[in-house]
This record gives C-alpha cells, structure tokens and sequence, in this order.
C-alpha cells in the first residue's frame, strides 16, 4: 500500500511531530489532567499525532474564556464590519494552507486527497465568505403599531456556544457552525470528533493570525461522554449545536433540556433515490452510485435506499454492479484512490454486522460485502437486490458504502415507501418529466430533495431534516436564525 508521506507538506510534517494541546482563550495548553489520546490513519493504522484529551475542568476553562469574551471582551465592541473583516481574513489564510489542511484531512479521515481539496476545504473558505458577509446585514424590523407607540426587533448573538462535530467531513462540518455563529457574533466552544481533530486544531493557528480576539473560539478535542457532555451541561454554555449519529443527537437533546438550551441537531438518514423510468438512465445511474458511493458512503445524506422503476430496474443494477466492481480503493494520499477507507475498526465492524443482517434476513449481495486488504479499515462497495422494506438494510443507517435497490411500480407507491421511514434528512428524484420531479418533491418528507441531481450543498442553501434527521436549518440566512435571540423592543412616543 502507498503511504505517501515523503510528499507531505513540510508544515504537516511539523504539525504532526508534536503533541497537540487543547486550544483555549488563544494559548495551546495541556489538558489539566494531562491525559492525551491517540489518533490513528485509518488507511494505514499508523498513530498520527498526539492530542490533548480535553475532560470537564478544561471544558469549564474554555467555556469561562468564551463567556468572558462574549461579555467583556474586545469582540462584542466591535463593529459588524470588523467582525466581518476577521472572518474574511480567516478565509483568507484557509485558502493559503490549503494543501496542508487537505493533507491533515486526509490522513486523519482517510478521504481521497482531491475531494479533501475541492470539497471540504475549498468549501470550508466558501462558507467563511458567505457568512463574513452576513455579519453586516442582520436586520431588525421596524413594526408599526401606532401614533403612540413604535416597536422594533434587534437580532441578538445567543451567547456562548458549544458545538459538537462529527468526524466525516471534520472541517466542512465545523465551518457550517462557525460561520454562522462568528457573524451572529456569538463565542464558541467547539469539540471536533475524537477521530478526526487534526484540520480544526490546525486552524486554531489561523484564527490567531487573523486577529480573532483570544476566548472567541476555543477548539476542545475529546471524547464524548467527557468533553461533549460537560459542553452540553454546562450552565454558561447558551446553545448546543451538534452533528453526528440520531442516538446521540437525542441523548444531548435530554441533557440540553434541563436547562432549556437552544439546540440544533443535524442526525442521521436513510434517504431514497428515486429514479423514474423517464429518467436520463446515464446521469441517474451515476447520481445513484456517487450519492451512496461519496465519503465512503459515511455522509448523513447518503442516498442508501435506490428506488428504481421498474422497467429499468435491471439495467440500473447491473451498470450500479459493474462501478462498483470497478471502483479503486486505497489510500486517500495515492491519486489514483476513488474511495478511501472507513473511519476506524469499529465503523468497519459496524458496517459489516449490517451486511451480515443483510443476508441473514435474506437480501441478495450482488457486490462488495467484505473487507479489502489486510491493514487499514476499507471496505468494498457493496450493494443489495431482492430487499424488501422491512429488511435492516432498508431501515436502519449504515454509515457506509452499502446501498440497497428496489424496484417499484407507480409514483404515489414510491412516495409512500420513500416516506416510510423515521428519518427525513434528504431525497433525490430522476425523471425529465417537469410535473413528477416536482409533485414528487412536494411530497417527500426530506430537508433537501435533488431532483436530477444528487448530493449538492452550497453554503447559500438551507439543510437540515425532517422528522429523527433533526432540528433546525445550517447554512444560507437560515442558520442565522438559529445563533440569534429576537428582541422586541417597545418605545412609547407619546403620552
Ligand atoms: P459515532 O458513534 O460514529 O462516533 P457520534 O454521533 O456519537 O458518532 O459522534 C459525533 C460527535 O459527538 C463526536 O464529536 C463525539 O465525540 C460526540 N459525542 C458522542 N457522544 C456524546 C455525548 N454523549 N455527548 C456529547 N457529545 C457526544
């Protein structure tokens, strides 16, 4: 297997040879215990670096320097340009460490290099733009009431907030958060997952040379039954905003209750592709395969259940067969790699348990199903015919390269199917009829319908899911809404 490491970039190289601490009120520190953790190449399983495991009291430190910079620190006296203007200059310094951002994305998730590159980070300095320019254009309203009274509305930051991310796209899924919350004018606390820490921590550098006031953003790696939940309880922190499994979602959700915190939860899926048989069978059959294929098919919105109608049913699941006997897995770093491995052992077990319950229940393999190689946790593509909807594999997530296909008859039965589910994250629809694509969108239940397409997301537009996916909107003015409390202020002009 390549491993590649004689081409990584002189400042990846230096990054990793030290231990990493927690980043708190602008310093690197240890973590008070001085407990570190491991984090390993899930293409090779070689120990990456060394980080600081961040546990409550560090927690408390990093919520104190938010709530100190929040209320008496420099950052809420700035001006919304300046805010602006920081994170312009964050975007800035994020394009110029590209390469290295997308090296330590790789390594640390095991994605291929390019779509570490043009997709997690070139999208990360994307929504750092987009919302450097939001943070001068949060308006109120003026509400007319009458002669004697005026009424407007002032848009204020939350507070402190804590912010929890998943390891699938490490960087992507922070920036969603912290572009939303820096031109709100929020503080942050963020936790990047146990697994995949290394491009956030990097980026802790950058928001010191950008001038980000020290306390504004704290980077606390850990795990998440210490560090993740001492975020969610603690009393300073104002709003939770998480991304990651629906288990966990619901047990933040519990403990965010008690002390009636604002949450936001981007959860999990199990979303249909659609194609119908007027469908352009070519760009549907790659839709189909990229949209459970993409990140390993470790991405919420994966399309794992393809709904084909069926007169192309054979044709669709024979070309979906033959990319996927095709695809080259191996090392993110090598250019030639189309699919990476999975995240860690666990996910890899976890994935083929899935396959496992998959035949059992009687599902036909008709590729992949095992592991590939002996050393790093890949897994070959692997699809499912002759499923019936009550199947695991037709229910549950897997969070992985396993998909699914099913034949179906009529439009309002692959409604019906495609809605018989307790999520509602995301759908896709293929046909070149006007009137299906959109009847069909408007009555799935899902966040996000592509129609003809599948798996775009731009920082101007809203997602989010229906139903166990979630609650609340990241990304385009929606995500706005969720880091700012409305203030009604009355004013009597007259007695
Ligand atoms: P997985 O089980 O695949 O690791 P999770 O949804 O549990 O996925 O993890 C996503 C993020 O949530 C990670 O940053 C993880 O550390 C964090 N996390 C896990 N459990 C909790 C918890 N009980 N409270 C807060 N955060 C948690």
């Amino acid at each position: 297997m390549i491993t590649s490491y004689a081409t990584l970039n002189e400042k990846v190289k230096d990054f990793l040879s030290k231990p990493i601490g927690l980043y708190i009120n602008g310093n690197f520190v240890p973590a008070k215990s001085g407990k570190t953790f491991e984090t390993l190449n899930p293409a090779t399983e070689e120990v990456l670096a060394t980080v600081s495991e961040a546990q409550a009291e560090d927690i408390d430190a990093a919520v104190e320097a938010a709530h100190r910079a929040f209320h008496e620190g420099p950052w809420s006296a700035l001006t919304t340009a300046e805010r602006s203007h920081l994170i312009y200059k964050l975007a800035d310094l994020l394009e110029e460490n590209r390469e290295e951002l997308a090296q330590l994305e790789t390594l640390d998730n095991g994605k291929p290099f390019k779509n570490a590159l043009e997709d997690d980070v070139d999208g990360t300095v994307n929504h750092f733009r987009y919302y450097a320019g939001w943070a001068t254009k949060l308006y109120g309203q003026t509400i007319p009431i009458s002669k004697q009274y005026l009424n407007y509305t002032v848009h204020e930051p939350v507070g402190v907030v804590g912010q929890i991310i998943p390891w699938n796209f490490p960087l992507a899924m922070a920036s969603w958060k912290l572009g939303a919350a820096l031109a709100t004018g929020c503080t942050v606390v963020i936790k990047p997952a146990e697994q995949t820490p290394l491009s956030l921590l990097y980026t802790a550098r950058l928001f010191k040379e950008a001038g980000f006031p020290d306390g504004v953003v704290n980077i606390v790696p850990g795990f998440g039954p210490e560090a993740g939940e001492a975020i969610v309880t603690h009393p300073k922190v104002n709003k939770v905003a998480f991304t990651g499994s629906t288990v966990t979602g619901k047990n933040i959700m519990k403990k965010a209750a008690d002390q009636i915190k604002h949450v936001t939860l981007e959860l999990g899926g199990k979303s249909p592709n659609i194609i119908f048989e007027d469908a352009n069978v070519e760009e549907a059959i790659e839709g189909a395969f990229q949209g459970i294929m993409y990140n390993h098919g470790q991405n919420c919105s994966a399309g794992s259940r393809v709904y084909v109608q069926r007169s192309l049913y054979d044709q669709v699941l024979n070309a979906l067969v033959e990319k996927a006997n095709e695809l080259v897995l191996g090392n993110g770093l090598d250019d030639k790699t189309e699919m990476g491995p999975l995240i860690s052992m666990k996910q890899l077990e976890r994935v083929l348990g899935y396959v496992q319950k998959g035949e059992e229940e009687g599902a036909k393999m008709v590729a992949g199903g095992k592991r590939a190689f002996d050393t790093g946790f890949f897994m070959q593509p692997t699809i499912f015919a002759d499923v019936t909807d009550d199947m695991t594999i037709a229910r549950e997530e897997i969070f992985g390269p396993v998909v699914v296909v099913m034949p179906f008859d009529t439009v309002e039965e692959v409604i019906r199917r495609a809605n018989d589910s307790h999520y509602g994250l995301a759908a896709g629809i293929w046909s070149e009829n006007i009137q299906t694509a959109h009847y069909v969108a408007s009555r799935l239940e899902a966040g996000t319908v592509w129609i003809n397409d599948y798996g775009l997301e731009m920082e101007g537009a809203p997602f989010g899911g229906y139903k166990q996916s979630g609650i609340g909107r990241e990304l385009g003015s929606y995500a706005l809404n969720e880091y700012t409390e409305v203030k009604s202020v009355w004013v009597k002009v007259r007695s």
